[in-house]
């Protein structure tokens, strides 16, 4: 199975979008081409949150990670 987006082999789960099936990369950068499109950003910005995006998810993580170890309730 290959990416529709990138037509690399698809290794993991596939992202499966209404009309495509992508690789997880792909699937990552869609979601944040679709927040973006939803703040109303338009396309330029569309793409630049799908950077910021995925950005976005590792500092979730971060900070989740910090809160359990430090045990700290805001
Ligand atoms: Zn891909």
């Amino acid at each position: 199975m290959r990416c529709d987006q990138c037509d690399s082999k698809i290794t993991g789960t596939p992202v499966k979008t209404a009309t495509r099936t992508l690789c997880k990369k792909c699937g990552d950068r869609l979601d944040g081409l679709t927040a973006g499109v939803m703040s109303g950003g338009g396309v330029g910005e569309a793409i630049a949150t799908a950077g910021w995006y995925s950005s976005l998810r590792e500092k979730r993580r971060e900070a989740r990670e910090k809160k359990r170890t430090s045990g700290s309730s805001t």
